[in-house]
């Protein structure tokens, strides 16, 4: 089966990434491709598909594909998702640094469509979550367990949604609550590591496409389990192949583990 996809934010980095690797993917149809009013190459053809335009018509782009991929900013992703809510389409968002009222929007547009909502579609890390969460009931609070990641310069929110993920997984390991035991970032005099946190700091520079790091300090030894991506079509090629999973499923937020079958 062929789905028609809408691609959002055709300039983007990952926009262009995911129009890329499409070219090679045969259950994959570009259809449309949505930018911001204002977005250079707005009006020009876009990747190697005949006859598709980069737009700023975010209901007709709704209206002619099957899934849409979202990878733009918080307030875009939310309107997106208002949009394709009132039509029940298939979303795949990868937008990071979601704010309350943006996480709302893609609850509402959950109970319409099908959606899948990953902060890192690349099957490593993926894979390194489920390993954390491994780590972290094997070894437990006795462990000092740290999330370190690394990030481009032009990365807009911190700590990545991906070292989010990669902590919370380890709080579930723990059996602890995250909120209660996070730890972003350290300045000043913030006393003794208490038993049980878990840190979380961002690096940024370059042009690192991204690289997390769970650490677990024990005495007198360590583990470090870490992921280094060196391509963002990893993230690409994940986004596509959750377009194609997606489609046909009942309304619900899925994870990108159900799509890669490591639940
Ligand atoms: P970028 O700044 O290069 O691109 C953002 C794109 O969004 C641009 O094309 C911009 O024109 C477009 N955009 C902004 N507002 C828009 C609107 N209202 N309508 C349509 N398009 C709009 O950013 P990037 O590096 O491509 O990253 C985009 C997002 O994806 C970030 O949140 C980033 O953290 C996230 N990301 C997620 C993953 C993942 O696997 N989930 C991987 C890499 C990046």
């Amino acid at each position: 089966m062929t789905v028609r996809v809408c691609v959002l934010g055709p300039s983007g980095r990952m926009g262009r990434a995911v129009i890329d690797t499409a070219a090679s993917r045969a259950e994959i149809r570009l259809v449309a491709a949505v930018d911001r009013p204002d977005a250079p190459g707005l009006g020009a053809p876009v990747g190697a598909t005949a006859g598709l335009v980069a737009s700023a018509d975010l209901a007709a782009g709704l209206d002619a594909c099957d899934v849409y991929i979202d990878f733009t900013a918080p307030g875009a992703t939310r309107a997106a998702a208002e949009a394709a809510a009132v039509r029940g389409r298939a979303a795949v968002i990868g937008t990071t640094g979601l704010l309350a009222a943006d996480e709302a929007a893609l609850e509402a547009l959950a109970r319409t469509a099908p959606i899948v909502v990953a902060a890192n579609f690349s099957l490593g890390v993926n894979l390194l979550r489920g390993l954390a969460r491994t780590a972290a009931r094997a070894l437990g609070p006795d462990w000092d367990a740290e999330v370190v990641e690394v990030h481009h310069r032009a990365k807009r929110d911190a700590p990545s949604g991906t070292a989010l993920a990669i902590a919370r997984e380890i709080a579930a390991g723990h059996g602890a609550d995250y909120e209660r035991v996070k730890r972003h970032g350290r300045d000043g005099d913030v006393g003794a590591r208490p038993r049980g946190e878990i840190g979380v700091s961002a690096v940024r520079g370059g042009d690192v496409i991204g690289e997390h790091t769970a650490y677990f300090f024990g005495p007198a030894e360590r583990i470090e389990i870490g992921h280094r991506a060196s391509s963002r079509h990893i993230f690409a090629a994940g986004a596509l192949r959750a377009a194609a999973w997606v489609v046909g499923k009942p309304p619900g937020r899925y994870d990108m583990l159900a799509v890669l079958g490591l639940e």
